[in-house]
């Protein structure tokens, strides 16, 4: 069974925490904090916003309603290495919405504006569609409510987006708020890199 902390251990450790960071220690808070019995995670292979297969359903934003902190710990993180750079992306743009005069969606899909768009290498205005362009997640907007997971996976985008706890923000409770509100199971504690 695994371990209980007090509110106060909680805390204490915490504050500990903040005082490596502090210090330039982020790898010490997590040493810190993995030592103990690992750290909250989620598992993108079984949360529905990421999970293959799961199309046309809702998305699922407990991830930023349940989390204890007011701008939850969660925020999705893009893996430029897998991002197709696309013109029309349809974790940027809500696809469904009207096309405007520039011929693009009219409207953006995050409701927070948290997602950057910048065009990359020389920009060829006669041929827009052609150029890259990179997805860049403001943390400081971010809330993990999910949208963009869901446009992104496949088949609409490429699935390069996913959902992620920030560990030097996550408090540490003992019982998630987000692991009890889960519907699929994906949260858990585990050692780092498990
Ligand atoms: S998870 Fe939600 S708030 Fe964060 S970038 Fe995606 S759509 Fe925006
Ligand atoms: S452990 Fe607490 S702070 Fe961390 S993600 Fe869960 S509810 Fe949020
Ligand atoms: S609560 Fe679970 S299913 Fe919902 S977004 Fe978070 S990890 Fe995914």
């Amino acid at each position: 069974m695994a371990e209980q902390y007090t509110r106060r251990e909680v805390l204490q450790t915490a504050a500990r925490g903040a005082t490596l960071v502090g210090l330039g220690g982020v790898g010490a808070f997590l040493a810190l904090k993995a030592g103990r019995e690992g750290v909250w995670q989620l598992d993108v292979e079984r949360c529905v916003n990421s999970r293959h297969g799961a199309v046309g359903v809702p998305v699922c934003d407990k991830c930023a309603t349940t989390c204890v902190l007011a701008l939850s710990a969660v925020r999705a993180v893009n893996d430029h290495a897998k991002c197709g750079r696309c013109y029309i992306c349809p974790a940027y743009f809500d696809i469904k919405s009207a096309v405007g005069p520039d011929g693009l969606p009219s409207h953006k899909l995050c409701p927070r504006d948290a997602i950057v768009r910048t065009v990359i290498g020389d920009f060829d205005p006669r041929d827009p569609a052609n150029n890259y362009y990179e997805y860049v997640i403001d943390e400081t907007k971010c809330n993990g409510c999910g949208k963009c997971v869901m446009g992104c996976k496949e088949p609409a985008g490429l699935g390069s987006i996913r959902l992620a706890v920030r560990y030097d923000l996550c408090v540490d409770c003992n019982r998630c708020a987000i692991a009890s509100a889960c519907p699929d199971d994906a949260y858990a504690r585990r050692p780092l890199d498990a």
